[in-house]
């Protein structure tokens, strides 16, 4: 943390994260917060984590947070076997849904798409409507899954796509990725559902208000994302001009991966976190 992960982290504990979160609702914003680890590939490890997401939604409930839980299907077990990964989220959606939560599943490598759009569908013919999903702008393959999905009403985060992908099924140039992010996101608002706006690029969000506005999506319709350290003050903005916007906060002590992740896309962190590294 010393080392400048603090600015994109919320700490290692759950007490850490709870006081980011109070201090977020504070500044007029919303949060999600999760539990930062990935690929488990022990059964016991799963049980212990999803006993930590029930202490998290517990604690979001009995502090009055404005917050819901988002995680990793392969942390709770995609990897080993997607029955068990199916039976950790559900557990953790009901008890989510028991405490008055929404609980969001990220989306991760195109490997994992089938599986997580599967165990979403599940959820919601198991009559779980208090889920909600990922949808990625970079692959080639997503307008045809949003348009499986929208007869559900769906709960969808639309992002552009964070993993290395091969060409073959993810545009490889950023202005496609943008271009398709747009085509997306009319649809998506259009189609009925709940639509989470997940980008710190300007121009998608000012596109995404006017978009709104223009099919008569309300406020209570869609929302704004973004990642906690990254445009604070834009995130700020939004909250003022009414809308909500919900800041991305995790924590935990295996904050590495996720750490070079954030660095990898934007040099100037990188910057920042060797400052910190040397002043450290
Ligand atoms: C709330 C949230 C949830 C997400 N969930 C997922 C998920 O489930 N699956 C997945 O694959 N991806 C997820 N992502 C990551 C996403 O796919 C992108 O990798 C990430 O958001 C960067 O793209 P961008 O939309 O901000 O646009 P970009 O075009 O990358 O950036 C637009 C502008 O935002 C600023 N910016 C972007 N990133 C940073 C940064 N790290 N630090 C400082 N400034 C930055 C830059 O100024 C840049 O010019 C999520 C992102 C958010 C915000």
């Amino acid at each position: 943390m010393r080392l400048g992960a603090g600015r994109f982290v919320a700490g290692e504990t759950l007490d850490d994260a709870a006081r980011v979160l109070r201090k977020l609702n504070d500044d007029g914003l919303s949060a999600n917060t999760t539990l930062l680890g990935e690929a488990v590939h022990d059964r016991d490890a799963t049980a212990e984590i999803v006993r930590a997401y029930t202490a998290v939604i517990d604690r979001i409930a009995d502090d009055g947070l404005r917050a819901n839980v988002a995680l990793k299907l392969t942390h709770l077990g995609l990897e080993i076997d997607e029955e068990l990964a199916f039976d950790n989220v559900r557990a953790l959606v009901e008890h989510a849904r028991d405490r008055g939560q929404l609980l969001r599943i990220d989306m991760e490598q195109s490997s994992f798409v089938d599986a997580t759009l599967r165990i979403y569908r599940r959820l919601r013919e198991a009559g779980l409507d208090n889920v909600g999903t990922v949808l990625q702008a970079y692959l080639y393959r997503t307008p045809a899954d949003l348009q499986t999905l929208l007869p559900l009403e769906p709960n969808l985060r639309l992002v552009k796509g964070a993993y290395l992908e091969a060409a073959g099924i993810a545009y490889p140039h950023k202005a496609d990725v943008d271009a398709a992010y747009e085509r997306l996101l009319d649809t998506m608002l259009a189609g009925g559902g709940y639509t989470a706006v997940a980008t710190h690029d300007e121009r998608l969000i000012e596109r995404a208000i006017h978009l709104a506005e223009q099919h008569e999506v309300g406020r209570d319709r869609f929302e704004l994302q973004m990642l906690y350290g990254v445009r604070g003050q834009l995130q700020l903005d939004l909250a003022r001009r009414g809308f909500k916007v919900l800041v991305a906060t995790p924590y935990g002590p295996e904050w590495y991966p996720y750490l070079m992740r954030r660095l990898g896309e934007r040099p100037a962190n990188l910057l920042f976190f060797l400052k910190n590294a040397i002043r450290g």
